[in-house]
């Protein structure tokens, strides 16, 4: 079966919302195409001595609103259309968050459990490399997305600052976010993403009278946002029932440990052979029976195929993209809601700016500060988006993308086009 083009779903999405607001139609033909796609192919030496070639990609989808700014994956499926995509949720998802950023993203189509720590550190800095002045800490601004992290944010940021004239190197260390806290990171970066989506949840679940405690749910994708979603929904009594990840899927309808599962994911790199779950096939795991459902790990998960087989009330969208446009209808036709990634999984980006507003300040907040500006900052896009979806009488998907493209549509007003 042919892979859903991404790019289309960002595309049909994005069509209903500006349908529904009436949204200029010159400036919908400014926000349909990308503004940069940047694709390298750069050599790298590996252990052996051998060459190996990569393709990179850098999309800066939109740049009105600030900087462009999104995570760098590596993944075997990255590929121009993806890319696209992504780089587009992003300038959503900064204007519904209400940052002064644009949208980017970027990565390199690899395998990378494939490559030693050593050879990943020289792809990481080879890439960095090739891609030169088109990133840059008021320009575009990468960080950390699917099978990257804080280790590869610190080789970017350092072969970034040698590519710098010496006198410039300490004002550029906000070039990267989500680097380690030593390096210039920021504290509660990491669990940045899940956080925003407890917050999201949390004020939902306060406003349509939905009891987390001892509501059961199920994650597909257990790593930076599936793990800590899990280990923040935790101490709200909501129970674990199903997860799944690259190696397998495990129930446990008594409750599966968020943090003994983390942990054991730590030492093994995968969720399977952990003990405290039944192993279970991908389509028993997508039958489990719970209240909500939040996919952690890539887009079109949810499907034609797929969404029929959800027993589910609630859709919490912890990925980018999981569910392609016949998913999407097929939930609502089901009655499942569906509270959107561009929405849910703002905080990774809302704790970057955070991270960006530090480095430039050269400031260090605690905790606390960064937990509670996120908690202020991702609660009033919530609210942003809940009345959207009450005045236009839609889905919070469509109400979210109207928030985003009514910001877009007033700076575009206000500034013009020029030349
Ligand atoms: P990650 O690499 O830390 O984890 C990805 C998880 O998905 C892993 O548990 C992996 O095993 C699992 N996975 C991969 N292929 C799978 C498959 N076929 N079936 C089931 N599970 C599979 O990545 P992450 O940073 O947690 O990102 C996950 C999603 O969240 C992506 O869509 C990403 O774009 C999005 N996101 C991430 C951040 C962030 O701050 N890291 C922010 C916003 C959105």
């Amino acid at each position: 079966m042919a892979q859903t083009s991404v790019y289309e779903t960002v595309m049909v999405q994005f069509s209903r919302a500006a349908d529904l607001m009436g949204l200029d139609p010159e400036i919908r033909k400014i926000l349909s195409s990308t503004t940069n796609e940047i694709v390298v192919n750069f050599p790298v030496v590996m252990d052996s001595g051998c060459v190996q070639m990569f393709t990179g990609y850098r999309v800066q989808h939109n740049n009105v609103l600030g900087p462009y700014k999104g995570g760098l994956r590596f993944h075997p499926a990255v590929n121009i259309d993806e890319v696209r995509a992504l780089a587009a949720w992003m300038t959503w998802k900064t204007a519904i968050a209400g940052i002064p950023y644009g949208g980017a993203k970027g990565g390199i189509q690899m395998r990378p459990w494939d490559y030693s720590p050593a050879e990943l550190e020289r792809i990481t800095r080879r890439f960095t490399f090739a891609l030169g002045s088109n990133i840059g800490p008021e320009y575009d601004i990468p960080a950390p997305d699917v099978n990257t992290n804080a280790q590869i944010m610190a080789w970017i940021l350092d072969t970034y600052l040698q590519m710098m004239p010496p006198l410039e190197r300490n004002r550029c260390v906000h070039v990267v976010t989500g680097k380690p806290v030593e390096s210039g990171g920021s504290v509660g970066r990491d669990k940045a993403t899940g956080q925003g989506l407890v917050y999201v949840l949390e004020a939902w679940a306060k406003d349509y009278d939905f009891r987390l405690d001892g509501a059961t749910y199920m994650i597909q994708g257990f790593g930076n946002v599936g793990s800590w979603s899990a280990r923040l929904l935790k101490p709200h009594g909501a129970v674990l029932v199903a997860v799944e990840d690259h190696s397998g899927a495990l129930v446990n309808p008594n409750g599966i440990d968020p943090d003994a599962l983390a942990a054991y994911v730590a030492m093994h790199g995968r969720a399977q052979g952990f003990e405290g779950g039944t192993p279970v096939d991908h389509e028993t795991f997508l039958r489990t029976q719970a209240d909500f459902f939040i996919p952690a790990a890539l887009e079109n998960q949810i499907t034609a195929e797929t969404a029929p087989l959800l027993n589910v009330k609630l859709m919490v969208e912890g990925a980018n993209g999981p569910t392609d446009v016949d998913g999407d209808r097929i939930l609502q036709e089901k009655g499942i809601l569906i509270l959107p990634d561009v929405l849910c999984n703002a905080g990774g980006v809302i704790v970057s700016y955070f991270e960006w507003l530090q480095n430039k300040r050269s400031e260090f907040w605690d905790l606390a500060e960064v937990d509670g500006r996120l908690l202020k900052q991702i609660l009033s896009a919530y609210r942003r988006v809940r009345d959207a979806v009450q005045r236009y009488n839609t889905d919070w998907r469509t109400g979210a993308y109207i928030v985003a493209l009514t910001r877009l549509q007033t700076v575009y007003r206000e500034r013009g086009i020029f030349p």
